[in-house]
Parts: structure tokens; C-alpha cells; sequence
């Protein structure tokens, strides 16, 4: 079979190139057991599938039969002790990690699978905070740890980070862009917060994605003049929501305008509800100083027997409003929940064990070993999308916990040459037995042979 721009195979090639711009910072060269290839891919493999144990298994396979799966399918000969690879990916700057996500996205883009994320020529990018690690450990964290002083006299430390990921209203699938740590850093005395790593983040997403056309989607938080001149400034477009605490002045100015009748407005009768859209054009976002004039779009749900509200919400945005697409563009702005149900929610509740302690280290190993997750993640999203094999095979598992525990139980005694031999193998399993005689495991219509 002709492998295909997304196959394992071809995406891997940008993890092996993005590892070999990571210096290899060990000063005692005669000490050095493992590349640098072999840390951070096995590491990486432990997160693809989602398996802390991976390497233990893989050891004991290269012990018996002298290959791995680890050897054959993430080109790691050595498989590094569990201290050893800690220790080093602690100490790698984070930033070294951050091509690996433009490198799958364009090869995506390449294979015209980004195509059905599109809306309006652009993609709807929303971005959104999340804690990933916390601690009640006693003891003064990492450099980087927030942290958060309890009345009993506890500190516990924690990670969180903002994240820009591809979305669409009709696509189950979220494409994580790249990540920003909320960290403090040595000398700072007010802690970091979400807003601020934002504003660190939107010129990365530019420098790594210059020529995606986003549409920033975010909560209240970010309905902010300041992170909305970053972002246009960035060339970005913006649809996000209305907070009554930052914007008064623009939301008395909705209310003027709809007391004038001045507010466009529609409504949809769907299911025993009443969906009311409502939009309006230029309102100064700012009572004083330098201004932007933004647009407004609100959604209001009513049950059409009780009476009673059951959605209300209103988004500050620059696009252009036309009543045509009133419906879509509010599509757009709510797709901002797949952050949280199709991307944290399954990184932290459901496969990845996100929280699970992998380690913390005393610089960059909990963020490092984040990245590295939700690398993982955007590779079995580049799977579900481009990869029919995996596609029928998570089907047949029925549930995703089905389908990695199958994964994760033949990886643990049958040698792959490649990723793809795995999904086939999974897929039309040879009917096995165990055999007395060589005691070993057969092919089933091999057992019964004349003695
Ligand atoms: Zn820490």
C-alpha cells in the first residue's frame, strides 16, 4: 500500500527531525547511553499509547528476542532507564517541542484533510486554560509551579496551560495547535495567569502557523481591548464572549440600540424551543481611550411552552455580519465547548490519564511531558481522520478504552514491524492456540497435525 502523507510512518519522520534540533546539553560524553532519539521517542511512545508501563514491556521483549516494538516502530534501540529519560527531558527548553504541531498540521493540510475544518476560508481556533498537574506534596515544587497557599498553613503546586486547537461545529475531531504554559518564573512575584500566557501565545501561533487564516475564539476572559489588538494585530479575527464585568460600555450600547429598535434580530423554531439570534454593527468596544469598533451577536433559547430560558449568551466579534449567516457564526462561537468535551475532557478524564503522575521534575518534565501528550493526541486525531484502517478498527472496539487496551495487549507480546501491521493485525486477528506438543502458541489449523 502506498503510504499516504499521514501514515505513522511519515508522520513520525517530523518528530525525528524536531528531536534533532534538540541540543544534547550532557557534558560527560562518555557517559551518554542513549541518543537523545531514543529518550524523547520513548517517551513519546508512552503517551501514544497512553501506557506508563510501555517501556518495561518493551525491555523484556528486547531481552528475549533482541527487538522491541519500541525499536521497530519509534526507532529506539536503547531503551533508556525510566531516571535517565526523566532527567533529560526535564532539562529540554519547551519551545524545542513546539514544531512537532505545525509539522502534523500542514502534512495534514497536504493531505486535504484540513479542508472540512474550513469555515469562511479560515479555521475557528478557540483557546482555552486548563490545569494539568497538581501536587499537594509538601516542599517547594518546580521552578514553574504555581502555586496556592491553604489556611492550614499548606502550599500545593500545580500546572495549567492554554491551548489553541482547530475546530469545526460538524467535526468530532479537535487539532491542538500548540501549547503555552501558565509558569511563573524565577524573580516574578505575582503569579502568572491564563491571560497573560494568551498574550504570549498569539505571536507564537503566528510565528509557527504564519500563513493560517484563525478565527480566536474565548470565554469572557479574553473580551479584553488589550488581547484584542494583539490578535487583529496578528492578522487573526476574533469571536468572543461578552463579559459584563470587562464590557459594560458595549453591552449598555446593545441595550440602547435595542431600545431604539435598532437591534437586526431572527427566530428559529426548532424542537419545542425558540432559537432568537440577534446581531448589531459597530458599537465601540471601549467608552475612552483608543477604540475598536466591534460587532454583536447574542442567542437566546427559549422552551416555546414554558416560556422559561434555557441558553443565553452574546459574543463581541470583528467579522462581518450578514443575516445570512447570523446561524452559522453562532454555530462557530459555541463549537468553543469541544475545547473542554472532545480535547481536555479526553485528556484528563478518559484515555490519556493526563493528571497521572508521569513525573514532575524540577524544571520542565510535568509541561514537557504535557506536550508530549497532546502531541500523542493530535497524531490518533490525524489517524481518525486520514486513516481507514484505524478508523474500522476503533469500530469494531466499539468504545476508545476497548480499542487501546486491545493495542496496548498485543504491543506487550507480539513484535510490529510497523504501526500499520499492528491496526491490520488487530483487525483480522489470526485464530491462535496453544500447542502441547512445542508448547508455544499456533496458528489454530496448524495444531492438529499428523504425529
Ligand atoms: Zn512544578
Amino acid at each position: 500500500m502506498v503510504a499516504t502523507d499521514t501514515s505513522f510512518k511519515n508522520l513520525f519522520t517530523g518528530f525525528s527531525e524536531m528531536v534533532n534540533q534538540i541540543p544534547d546539553f550532557r557534558t560527560l560524553k562518555k557517559k551518554i547511553k542513549y541518543t537523545v532519539q531514543e529518550i524523547c521517542a520513548s517517551a513519546f511512545a508512552m503517551m501514544y499509547f497512553q501506557d506508563p508501563s510501555l517501556n518495561h514491556f518493551q525491555k523484556r521483549m528486547k531481552e528475549a528476542t533482541n527487538q522491541s516494538n519500541l525499536g521497530t516502530m519509534f526507532k529506539v534501540d536503547n531503551i533508556p532507564k525510566q531516571k535517565r529519560m526523566r532527567t533529560f527531558i526535564d532539562k529540554i527548553e519547551p519551545q524545542y517541542f513546539y514544531p512537532a504541531f505545525p509539522d502534523i498540521i500542514r502534512r495534514l493540510d497536504k493531505a486535504k484533510l484540513l479542508d472540512q475544518f474550513q469555515f469562511k476560508g479560515r479555521y475557528l481556533c478557540p483557546i482555552d486554560g486548563t490545569q494539568f498537574f497538581h501536587t499537594k506534596c509538601e516542599g517547594t515544587g518546580c521552578k514553574h509551579c504555581l502555586t496556592k497557599k491553604h489556611r492550614n498553613g499548606t502550599v500545593s503546586h500545580s500546572h495549567s496551560v492554554v491551548v489553541p486547537m482547530i475546530v469545526h461545529p460538524d467535526q468530532k475531531q479537535v487539532l491542538p495547535l500548540i501549547s503555552e504554559e501558565i509558569r511563573n518564573e524565577d524573580g516574578k512575584k505575582k503569579q502568572d495567569c491564563e491571560i497573560n500566557a494568551s498574550k504570549r501565545l498569539i505571536p507564537k501561533l503566528k510565528e509557527h502557523y504564519p500563513d493560517y487564516r484563525l478565527i480566536i475564539l474565548g470565554d469572557g476572559l479574553y473580551a479584553k481591548q488589550t488581547l484584542i489588538d494583539l490578535i487583529t494585530e496578528n492578522g487573526y479575527d476574533f469571536m468572543l464572549v461578552v463579559s459584563p464585568d470587562y464590557n459594560k460600555g458595549f453591552l449598555e450600547e446593545v441595550e440602547r440600540r435595542r431600545e431604539a429598535g435598532r437591534i437586526q434580530s431572527i427566530e428559529i423554531n426548532k424542537k419545542g424551543k425558540v432559537y432568537c439570534y440577534e446581531w448589531s454593527s459597530e458599537i465601540a468596544f471601549k467608552k475612552t481611550g483608543e477604540t475598536t469598533d466591534a460587532n454583536y451577536i447574542g442567542l437566546t433559547i427559549t422552551d416555546s411552552k414554558t416560556g422559561t430560558i434555557t441558553y443565553k449568551n452574546t459574543w463581541v466579534t470583528n467579522l462581518e455580519l450578514f443575516e445570512e449567516d447570523i446561524v452559522d457564526l453562532v454555530a462557530a462561537a459555541r463549537s468553543r465547548w469541544k475545547v473542554e468535551n472532545e480535547g481536555f475532557n479526553i485528556l484528563k478524564n478518559h484515555d490519556y490519564e493526563l493528571e497521572h503522575n508521569y513525573g514532575h521534575g524540577t524544571e520542565n518534565l510535568a509541561f514537557n511531558f504535557f506536550q508530549l501528550t497532546l502531541l500523542a493526541h493530535l497524531y490518533h486525531q490525524a489517524h481518525e481522520l486520514g486513516d481507514k484502517q484505524y478508523q474500522q478498527l476503533r469500530e469494531k472496539k466499539e468504545t476508545k478504552k476497548n480499542f487501546w487496551d486491545s493495542i496496548r495487549a498485543a504491543i506487550r507480546n507480539i513484535l510490529f514491524i510497523k504501526w500499520e501491521d499492528l491496526i491490520e493485525y488487530l483487525l483480522n486477528p489470526p485464530e491462535l492456540a496453544y500447542d502441547p506438543v512445542s508448547k508455544t502458541i499456533v496458528p489454530k489449523n496448524t495444531m492438529f497435525r499428523s504425529s
